[in-house]
C-alpha cells in the first residue's frame, strides 16, 4: 500500500519522468489488474527431439494483450510483475493452464507428452512455490513426472544456496527441474553437480550463429558433452533453420525448440498442429 501511494505521488510528476520510467509505473499498474481482467494467456512451443524431429513436449509462454499498452513482451511485465509483488498470482496461473492444456494436447498423440513452465525467482524465494506446485498437481490430477519447471541460470547462479532447500522440496513431489539460458550465467559450472537438474537449456544467442561461428559451435558442442557426462539432457533454444537443426544431430544434442519445428501457438492452434503432426509428421526423417 505505501508502496503504491508512493507511485501514485510520483507519478503526479509524470511530465518530468523520462519515459522509460513513464513506462514502468504504466506497466506496473496496469499489470496488477491483468490477471483480473482476463488478458493473459498461454501460448505453447513445442520441444522436439532432435534425433527425429518427434513432438517431446511443450514450453508454456504467458502473453498479455492489453487493451490499453496493447501486447507487452513478457521480458517487461515478468519483471513488473516481480516489482509489485504478483508474480506469484501469474506463476500460478501459469501452472494451472499449463497443467490442464497438457491433458488435452496429450489425448491427441499417443506419445507421452511433458510440459515446462518458467518459473521466476521470486516465486522461488518470495512464495510458497512448493505449496502451489503440490496444489495444482493435486486440482489438475498431472502426473508430476511430466511438469518441469525453468529457471533461468543467472539468477539461480547468484541464490543458489538461498534456493537449495525449496529445489529440494520441488524435487520431492516429483516434478523436474530445469535451467533456462544456459551460458549466459556467467557462472561457474560446478554448482551444476550440487544442482539437482535434469536438463540444460543452450541460449539461443549461441545457436544462432554456430553454423558460422566456431566458438559458438565449439561451445555447443562441449556443453552438450559436458551434461551428457553429467547424465543431463540438453535443449538447444531458438533452432530457425536446417543447418543448425544438423549441427546439432552431429552433436549429439537431445532435444530443440524453435521456429524450424513451432512458433509458440494457443491452444486452438496447437490443437491444430498436433493433429497435423499425427496424420503426417513434417520432421520425421
Ligand atoms: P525463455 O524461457 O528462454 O523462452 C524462450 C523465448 O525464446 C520465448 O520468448 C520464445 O518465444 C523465444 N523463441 C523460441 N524459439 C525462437 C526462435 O527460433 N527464434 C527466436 N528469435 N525466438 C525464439 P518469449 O515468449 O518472448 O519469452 C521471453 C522470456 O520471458 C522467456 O524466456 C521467459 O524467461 C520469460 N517468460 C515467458 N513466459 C513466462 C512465464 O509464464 N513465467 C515466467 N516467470 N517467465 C516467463
Ligand atoms: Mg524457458
Ligand atoms: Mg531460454
Ligand atoms: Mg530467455
Amino acid at each position: 500500500e505505501s508502496k503504491n501511494r508512493g507511485r501514485r505521488c510520483y507519478s503526479f510528476f509524470s511530465s518530468e519522468l523520462d519515459d522509460k520510467n513513464k513506462r514502468k509505473i504504466e506497466l506496473e499498474s496496469e499489470v496488477r489488474n491483468a490477471l483480473a481482467n482476463n488478458e493473459l494467456f498461454m501460448v505453447y512451443q513445442t520441444k522436439n527431439k532432435i534425433s527425429s524431429g518427434e513432438v517431446y513436449g511443450f514450453e508454456a509462454l504467458m502473453r498479455w494483450e492489453s487493451p490499453r499498452l496493447g501486447f507487452v513482451s513478457p521480458e517487461e511485465f515478468i519483471s513488473a510483475a516481480e516489482e509489485i509483488g504478483v508474480i506469484d498470482k501469474l506463476g500460478e496461473f501459469a501452472l494451472y493452464e499449463a497443467c490442464r492444456d497438457l491433458q488435452k494436447f496429450q489425448n491427441l498423440v499417443s506419445q507421452p507428452l511433458a510440459m515446462a513452465v518458467n518459473v521466476s525467482m521470486y516465486q522461488l524465494t518470495n512464495s510458497d512455490i512448493v505449496g502451489t506446485v503440490q496444489k495444482v498437481i493435486n486440482d489438475t490430477g498431472i502426473n508430476p513426472s511430466v511438469l518441469e519447471l525453468e529457471i533461468t541460470e543467472s539468477m539461480l547462479a547468484q541464490r543458489l544456496e538461498e534456493v537449495q532447500p525449496v529445489l529440494n522440496s520441488l524435487l520431492g513431489l516429483g516434478v523436474s527441474l530445469s535451467i533456462d539460458d544456459f551460458g549466459t550465467g556467467y557462472s561457474s559450472l560446478s554448482y551444476l553437480t550440487r544442482f539437482p537438474v535434469s536438463a540444460l537449456k543452450i541460449d539461443r544467442c549461441f545457436i544462432t550463429d554456430m553454423v558460422d561461428n566456431r566458438s559458438d559451435a565449439t561451445l555447443t558442442h562441449t556443453v552438450i558433452t559436458m551434461a551428457h557426462k553429467l547424465g543431463l539432457k540438453v535443449v538447444a533454444e531458438g533452432i530457425e533453420d536446417e543447418d543448425q537443426l544438423a549441427l546439432l544431430r552431429v552433436y549429439g544434442c537431445d532435444l530443440g525448440q524453435g521456429y524450424l519445428f513451432t512458433k509458440p501457438l494457443n491452444y486452438v492452434q496447437m490443437t491444430g498442429h498436433l493433429k497435423s503432426q499425427q496424420e503426417k509428421p513434417d520432421w520425421a526423417i
